[in-house]
Parts: C-alpha cells; sequence; structure tokens
C-alpha cells in the first residue's frame, strides 16, 4: 500500500513562494496571507495549521469522490512503474483504449469516439479545430465561424477564450479568434429559481437564428454551450432550450458542441448533461471528473458521422486524418487514473447518489434566501451559485471576501465574477452539506 505520509511544515515567507507565479490568483494577496493545501482525505483538506477544510467545491468540480482514495492512487502508481509515459503518435498502449471504451459505454446513444487531450481547455479548442476540419473535409470550408454564449466558460485557450463569454477574461488579451455569443441563460435576480427554469426556453435558443440570418449557416461550423454553465455561478438554461439549439443545428447543418467539462461523470445527476437534459450533441468535451482531479485528462466524444467523414477522406498510409494532438494526449498514467475512477463511480453508481442528494441541497441552498447580500440563488444537480448584491465599481469584492472566510472557518468555496460557487463531493452526507450552507450563511452575516 501506498503511505500518505505527513509532509514536512512547508515554507511559506514571501522570498520563497515568489518563485511561483500562479494561475487565476491574486498572487500578492495569496503571498501576504497564504492559504496552503498540504493534504486531503475524504471530503476535507487539511492546511498548514492542520485544520480540516470541507472540500465544497470538490478541488474546482473535479474530486467528487473526495482525495486520498486508495484504489485511484494504487492504479496511478502501478501504470507509473509499467509504463509512465508513452507516444501517442503512430503508437498505442492498452490503457487508453480501454477507457475509450468505458467513456463510450457512458455517453448518450451516438457519440462513439474519444479523442483524448489533457485538460479542458484543450478539449475545447480540440473541438472546435474538429468542426472546423470536419466542414473542410466534407468540401465546406467556408464553414469556419464559431458561437459560443454570453457567460459560457471553455478554458483559458485562444479558442476557448474566444467562444467563451466572460469577459473578464478576454479583455487582457485583445483579439482572439472571430467569435458570435448567443445570449445567456441567466433569470434575473431575484428569481430564486429551483432547479430548471421553465418559461422562453426555445425563444432565447431561437436567437440563433438571428446570427443564421445575419452570417448564413454556409459559413457557421459549430455552436457551444456547456448544458449548464458553472463557472458564470451555476447558469441553467429553461426547458426546451437545449432542444430548440439541437433542432436549429441540425435543421442549419451547424454542428453541436457540448461542453460537459464540469456536467460530465455525475455532477448533474447523470453520466452526461446530455443524458440529463435529454439533448444529444455531435462532440461532448469532458475533463476534471474523469480522473476525479488525480491526473490531467480530457477529451472530446464524438459521433460515428463525424469521425468516419475523417477517415473516409482516404490518402497515403503515412497521412494524417486530423493533424493535432498533444504530447500528452491519452497518458498511460492518466487514462490509468481515469480508468479507476470511472470504474468507481458506476459501482458506486455515484449519478444515482447525486440525484438521491440534490433535493435536500436544493432546499438548503434556497434555504438562504433573504439571507444578507443574497440576490439571487441558482442550482442544479450538485451544484449550486449564488448572485451577491455587488458593491458598485468592485462586483468581485465581496464574494471574494465570502470565500475567504469561509476558508478561515474550515470550508472551501470558490467565488467568480459577483457570484459564490457550491459543487460539495458526491461522497458527502446531508450533515456535511448541511454544515457547509449553514457556514456560509454565518459568513454573509458577517460580512459587510
Ligand atoms: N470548460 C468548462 C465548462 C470548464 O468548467 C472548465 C474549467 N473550469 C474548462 C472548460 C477548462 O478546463 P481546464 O481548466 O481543465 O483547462
Amino acid at each position: 500500500t501506498l503511505d500518505a505520509t505527513a509532509p514536512a511544515a512547508p515554507r511559506l515567507d514571501a522570498a520563497w513562494l515568489d518563485a511561483h507565479w500562479m494561475p487565476f490568483t491574486g498572487n500578492r494577496d495569496f503571498k501576504a496571507r497564504p492559504r496552503m493545501i498540504v493534504a486531503g482525505e475524504g471530503a476535507y483538506y487539511t492546511d498548514t495549521d492542520g485544520r480540516k477544510v470541507f472540500d465544497g467545491l470538490s478541488g474546482l468540480w473535479c474530486s467528487g469522490l473526495g482525495h486520498g482514495r486508495q484504489d485511484i492512487a494504487q492504479a496511478i502508481g502501478r501504470a507509473a512503474l509499467q509504463l509512465d509515459y508513452a507516444p501517442a503518435f503512430q503508437f498505442g498502449h492498452p490503457a487508453s483504449f480501454e477507457l475509450a471504451n468505458r467513456i463510450v459505454a457512458l455517453m448518450p446513444e451516438g457519440l462513439r469516439h474519444v479523442f483524448f487531450t489533457s485538460s479542458g481547455s484543450e478539449a475545447a479548442d480540440t473541438s472546435l479545430k474538429m468542426a472546423r476540419a470536419y466542414w473542410r473535409t466534407r468540401g465546406q470550408g467556408g464553414k469556419t465561424r464559431l458561437i459560443g454564449r454570453e457567460k459560457g466558460y471553455h478554458g483559458v485557450n485562444f479558442g476557448g477564450v474566444s467562444v467563451g463569454g466572460m469577459v473578464g477574461n478576454r479583455k487582457a488579451f485583445g483579439q482572439g479568434i472571430e467569435a458570435d455569443h448567443l445570449p445567456h441563460t441567466q433569470p434575473p435576480a431575484g428569481t430564486f429559481q429551483r432547479g430548471m427554469p421553465q418559461g422562453g426556453g426555445a425563444a432565447l435558443a431561437d436567437r440563433l437564428l438571428d446570427l443564421i440570418a445575419l452570417h448564413d449557416a454556409s459559413t457557421i461550423a459549430a455552436v457551444i454551450v456547456e448544458p449548464f454553465s458553472g463557472s458564470a455561478g451555476v447558469v441553467i438554461p429553461p426547458v426546451g432550450y437545449l432542444q430548440r439549439l439541437r433542432e436549429i443545428c441540425t435543421q442549419h447543418g451547424i454542428l453541436l458542441i457540448f461542453d460537459e467539462v464540469i456536467t460530465g461523470f455525475g455532477r448533474a445527476g447523470g453520466w452526461t448533461g446530455a443524458e440529463v437534459f435529454g439533448v444529444t450533441p455531435d462532440i461532448l468535451n469532458f475533463a476534471k471528473q474523469v480522473t476525479n482531479g488525480a491526473q490531467p485528462l480530457g477529451g472530446c466524444v464524438v459521433t460515428a458521422e463525424i469521425h468516419d467523414t475523417f477517415m473516409a477522406a482516404g490518402g497515403p498510409q503515412y497521412m494524417l486524418e486530423f493533424p493535432h494532438g498533444y504530447t500528452y494526449s491519452a497518458h498511460p498514467v492518466a487514462c490509468a487514473a481515469g480508468n479507476a475512477v470511472l470504474q468507481v463511480l458506476q459501482q458506486d453508481d455515484m449519478p444515482a447518489r447525486v440525484r438521491a442528494l440534490a433535493p435536500a441541497f436544493e432546499r438548503m441552498v434556497h434555504g438562504l434566501r433573504g439571507a444578507r447580500h443574497v440576490a439571487d440563488i441558482r442550482n442544479f444537480g450538485l451544484a449550486a451559485g449564488f448572485t451577491l448584491e455587488s458593491l458598485p465599481e468592485e462586483p468581485a469584492r465581496r464574494p471574494y471576501e465570502v470565500a475567504m472566510k469561509c476558508w478561515d472557518k474550515g470550508f472551501y468555496v470558490r467565488y467568480g465574477g459577483d457570484t459564490i460557487q457550491l459543487a460539495p463531493p458526491f461522497i458527502s452526507t446531508e450533515a456535511e452539506l448541511e454544515r457547509l450552507v449553514s457556514a456560509l450563511g454565518d459568513v454573509l452575516q458577517e460580512t459587510a
């Protein structure tokens, strides 16, 4: 067995911390007041003071099974000893084929082939390139336009950030690739919608018709949306919205891409958001929960139609059907983690556990309606977003303060824009969920 020996006390002085330029972090803030996580077990992290902190966001929406599992760690350790790395270009190794088959078996009917990446951002850019290459292969190279949605998050690479609808992530970098954006589906603050909004879904999706009228479908390659968006603060589409998007895309010959990096493998209460919402895309992106976060891995699952179009294109033996891939695509250690994680998710039927916990979680989070600063609450499966009343000019300030105070109280939650986000582990008990939501309520009350 592997032994998780207690780490030596890490250095926390600014001179030492300075060497690491941290991602999506206020570096000056962190280095003045480090919040260092040294261990994880079950639904809890341990910090440098030995405090247990409840993991209210499953890491970054990825560790639904909790942390420090022997079975996952064993699978990773064994794989690292047996085959730590192998080129995925022109050569194969068994773990990636096993994982591809496991994934395909969990997808809705029609999604049949997996292209591996190492992250959700890489999956986003891979899917956009696939869409363009697909049309070109079919002799419709004019179909290059890409359409995303306001408040959408598809990672940080140039394609994903361009179709993404989070202006804050785009504005520092200037012109990305050309993209259009559908309107977001967030109800007005004060709606306090439980689960899916009921009305207006088809009308919102019909806005795609305006973009088709503007550009003509002959120029549009794909539409990419999250079945429900996480990073924007848990925004759920109204009933009928995804169905109508599917209809329009099919009618006009536009590929529909679902970014299921958050909704895939349990969080939405099914294996995919596609399954839960009853709408099948042409390409489905995944990452995060597929390895429980224990190894970096993502990918795109595509229909036989898309895959076979590439394979049928012909050419000499040395010709590549799709000139794209990463050194770490189908990494053997990451695939071993994926195989172990999917086995556990299936054995323990984690989507069913999420469905069982979801009604209680919904009741709890909406119990904070009326709490200080709370302007809106949204939820689906084991995910919830709270919009806080913004301070003029400083929308992120209050959510930031709330998240840091929660950390001090022993609860990790995430802030983003004017929202607080919760996505607790699937293995949480109802009592733990109660404590998490109640701690958030206390912090909101104490925050100016
Ligand atoms: N797409 C979605 C829907 C996501 O939520 C995320 C990550 N939060 C990404 C893409 C990007 O994934 P990664 O950070 O692994 O690149």
